[in-house]
């Protein structure tokens, strides 16, 4: 399916927000790595919920419960069919990729990682996946190694055997990076630590919602990712986990659901994923992201993919014409996020200045401020995209940089 103006025209009229403007100006978004709009039929999914049929799941024996349980459960296997995992039992609903990643580092690295063993992560990891490390480092008493990056923003993975070690347990890797916009050669990292017998975490917080993700195809053992982030509310995401991973490993947190017997003295386990679920999901966000994928995949992932391909490409064109642009992140594979600085203009300053015109990007470290030491800057600017987003919008972009060097001449 071509993703042309007409098309996109018609996707933007699915999302209420962008109906309205901002300080007199057409609202321009882009702030899609942190999170994204939402359509009318996923606001519609979480409204019909409380609407009408608002019930606890997988406890309630009566209509609404019914309903609310079936409603639920069909997200798992969305999810599953989303990401081609064979298996819906192997999809954990979290909070988010950090809850993802915590549930990873606390029930399975407190139990099995200890003095002698490494988990290996990278440069340009968000906080969610460093300090996670970091923690079950200190508890266990394994050391956190990382895998270096360059200044384009690239990982240096020319000498593999000097951080994939005998000694690896765990290499947990960003697919796409929050900052750079670069795709991580994923399959070659897992093909590394398969080779030394290590596990594999996939943060998938900006991969997974704008390009095809196989874990069939990958292999990776885990895989973390947001709802937010790809059209879906607020308050869920996912684990994936290989089954029998899961199986082996101790719950996250204790409570209602996730048992399957409780005594006086001790507890047994449900079965995978409830193990993982304790206590009242968050069951309105999980059915609006069940409508968020149906939305997604009733356009294409391929089909998205491409057009942010396209704007990507669109906007580093313009950016580049621009003599006081700084661009960081020169990765081939570039994903829908670009990272910049304007002159010595402070980013906050940009952004207030971009706000004016009613165009939201973002400013700061952007969570990842290891990748922000290595540029040496403090922060920088960041513009994102998404399937609604246009050439016209960046247009403006450009317009509203130039405007901003003017201010600061
Ligand atoms: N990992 C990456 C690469 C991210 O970009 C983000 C959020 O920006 C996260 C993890 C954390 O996601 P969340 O805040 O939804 O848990």
């Amino acid at each position: 399916m071509m993703m042309d103006k007409a098309y996109i025209s018609q996707i933007r009229n699915d999302f209420p927000i962008f109906k309205q403007r901002i300080r007199g100006k057409k609202f321009i978004y882009l702030d899609n790595a942190a999170t994204t709009q939402k359509p009318q039929s996923v606001i519609d999914a979480v409204v019909s919920y409380y609407s009408e049929y608002n019930a606890n799941v997988r406890r309630a024996i009566y209509a609404l419960g019914e309903r609310a349980t079936k409603t639920y459960e069909s997200t798992r296997v969305k999810v599953a069919q989303f990401i081609n995992a064979d298996d819906p039992h192997s999809i954990v609903f979290t909070r988010g990729t950090t809850e993802a990643i915590n549930l990873v580092a606390y029930a399975w690295g407190r139990h099995n990682l200890g003095p002698g063993d490494e988990i290996l992560i990278t440069e340009m990891e968000h906080h969610s996946n460093i300090v996670p490390w970091q923690l079950a480092a200190r508890d266990t008493g394994a050391t956190l190694r990382y895998i270096p990056i360059t200044r384009k923003g690239v990982l240096k993975l020319d000498k593999p055997e000097q951080y994939f070690t005998d000694q690896t347990k765990l290499v947990a890797i960003n697919h796409q990076s929050n900052v750079f916009g670069t795709i991580n050669p994923v399959e070659k990292i897992i093909a590394y630590a398969k080779h030394v017998g290590a596990l594999v975490l996939v943060d998938g917080a900006q991969s997974v919602p704008h390009m095809s993700v196989d874990v069939g195809e990958l292999n990776c053992d885990f895989l973390a990712f947001s709802g937010h982030k790809m059209l879906g509310p607020t308050g869920v995401g996912v684990l994936y986990g290989k089954r029998s991973l899961l199986e082996s490993m101790d719950p996250f947190l204790g409570g209602g659901e996730m048992i399957s017997s409780v005594t006086m003295e001790h507890a047994t386990w449900n079965e995978v994923p409830y193990k993982f679920e304790a206590g009242t999901p968050n069951i309105a966000q999980v059915i609006g992201l069940g409508a968020a994928l149906d939305y997604l995949t009733n356009i294409g992932i391929e089909n998205i993919h491409r057009y942010e391909q396209e704007l990507t490409r669109y906007t580093l064109n313009a950016l580049v014409s621009i003599d006081e642009v700084m661009i960081y992140g020169h990765s081939p594979a570039h994903g829908a996020v670009i990272s910049f600085n304007v002159a010595d203009i402070h980013p906050h300053d940009l952004a207030q200045i971009l706000d004016q015109v009613g165009i939201a990007i973002r400013a700061g470290h952007h969570c990842a401020q290891p990748s922000m030491r290595k540029l040496d800057v403090p922060a920088t600017c960041r513009a994102s995209f998404y399937l609604y987003n246009t050439p016209e919008e960046i247009d403006c972009l450009y317009k509203g940089i130039k405007k901003a060097i003017r201010f600061f001449k």
